[in-house]
C-alpha cells in the first residue's frame, strides 16, 4: 500500500500510473505536479490526482513513492529540486525512455537518496500527451523495464516492481546500457525515421496531393511522427551514442538499397525485402516476443 504517491509530470505516463493505481485501491492519496496551471487543473478535474502541488518540492513532501514522468531533459532539474524535501524512506522512480542519462542526473542530484532511486521505463505509450491522454489500462499486459544499478537498494527495487505489477504490467530487469541499446533499435530509430519522412513530405508543394493517395502503410508508419517533439528531442540527445551507431548502420543499408535501385539489381532488392518479410512474419509477429502497441 502506498500512502502518498507523488507524480512529477501528470501527462500520459505519470497520469496513467496514477489512474491505474487508484483503480486498484493501492494508493491513499496522489499528489501531482505539472508545470502549467492548466495541466494541474485538468489532472484534478479528470480525477488523476487528489491534490495539485505548485512545485516539485511541495509535491514530494511526505510522499512515500515518487514517480518522475517529465521529458528527460527536465529530469536533472526535477531531481535537484526534490532532493532536500524527500522523506528519509521515500522511494523514487521514473519513466524516462533512455536510462543512462537519467541515472547520471539522479546520481548527481540525489546524494545519499540515490540508493532509493529505481530507474524504470514503461514499454507502453501512445503518440498523445498531457493529462487527457492518460488512461488506467495503459500498462495492462505491457512490459516495464527496471534498470537498477549497483548502488540501488534491493528493497526499493522490489517495491517499485510490486507497484508496477498492480497495474497489470510484467516487470523485467535489465542493465542500463543494454536497455539503451535495445530501445534505440526498437523505438528511438523508428521515431527518427518517421519524423524525417513526414517532415520531408510536409515540405513538398504538392503535399496535399501526395497525402490524398496515402494508404494504410503510410498511416501506420507515420503515426509515431505525431509524438511530442520536446520528448523526442530529449530522447535523441539523451541516448545519442546508441542512436548514432544505429543511424550509421541504417545509412549503410540505405546506400546499398539505393545502389541496387540505381543499377537495376532486382536480386539484391529481393534478398533484402524477403529477409525482412520473413523476419516480420515469423519472429516479429510473435506476441510473446514483441509488444506491437509500443510507440
Ligand atoms: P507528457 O504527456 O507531455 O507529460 C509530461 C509532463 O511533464 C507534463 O505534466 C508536463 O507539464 C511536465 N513537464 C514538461 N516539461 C517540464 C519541465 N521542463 N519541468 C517540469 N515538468 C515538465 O509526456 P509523457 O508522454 O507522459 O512522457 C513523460 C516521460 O515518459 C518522458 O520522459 C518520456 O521519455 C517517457 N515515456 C514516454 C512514453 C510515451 O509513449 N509517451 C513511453 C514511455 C516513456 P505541462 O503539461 O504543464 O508542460
Amino acid at each position: 500500500m502506498i500512502n502518498r504517491l507523488a507524480i512529477i509530470g501528470v501527462g500520459l505516463i505519470g497520469g496513467s500510473l496514477a489512474l491505474a493505481l487508484k483503480k486498484t485501491g493501492a494508493v491513499n492519496e496522489v499528489v501531482g505536479y505539472a508545470r502549467s496551471e492548466d495541466a494541474r487543473k485538468e489532472a484534478l478535474e479528470l480525477g488523476i490526482i487528489d491534490r495539485a502541488a505548485t512545485s516539485v518540492a511541495e509535491a514530494v513532501t511526505h510522499a512515500d513513492m515518487v514517480f518522475v514522468a517529465v521529458p528527460m531533459g527536465a529530469m536533472s532539474a526535477v531531481f535537484a529540486e526534490m532532493a532536500g524535501h524527500l522523506n528519509p524512506e521515500a522511494i523514487i522512480t521514473d519513466g524516462g525512455s533512455a536510462k543512462a542519462q537519467v541515472v547520471e542526473a539522479a546520481r548527481a542530484a540525489l546524494g545519499d537518496k540515490f540508493r532509493q532511486f529505481v530507474p524504470g521505463h514503461p514499454i507502453a505509450g501512445t503518440e498523445k500527451s498531457g493529462p487527457s491522454a492518460a488512461f488506467a489500462t495503459l500498462y495492462k499486459e505491457h512490459r516495464i523495464v527496471l534498470t537498477p544499478v549497483a548502488e540501488t537498494d534491493a528493497a526499493a527495487t522490489a517495491m517499485v516492481k510490486a507497484m508496477w505489477q498492480l497495474t497489470g504490467a510484467e516487470v523485467f530487469e535489465m542493465d542500463v546500457e543494454h536497455h539503451d541499446t535495445v530501445l534505440a533499435a526498437t523505438s528511438h530509430l523508428p521515431h527518427v525515421l518517421a519524423f524525417n519522412l513526414v517532415g520531408m513530405l510536409a515540405e513538398r508543394d504538392d503535399c496535399a496531393e501526395v497525402l490524398r493517395y496515402a494508404a494504410g502503410g503510410f498511416r501506420d508508419f507515420s503515426r509515431i511522427a505525431s509524438s511530442d517533439a520536446v520528448m523526442w528531442r530529449d530522447i535523441c540527445l539523451g541516448n545519442r551514442e546508441a542512436i548514432l551507431a544505429l543511424l550509421e548502420e541504417y545509412h549503410q543499408g540505405m546506400n546499398k538499397i539505393e545502389k541496387a535501385i540505381r543499377e537495376g539489381d532486382g536480386d539484391y532488392l529481393i534478398e533484402v525485402f524477403a529477409r525482412a518479410k520473413k523476419a516480420r512474419d515469423t519472429r516479429f509477429a510473435d506476441p510473446n516476443l514483441i509488444d506491437n502497441s509500443e510507440v
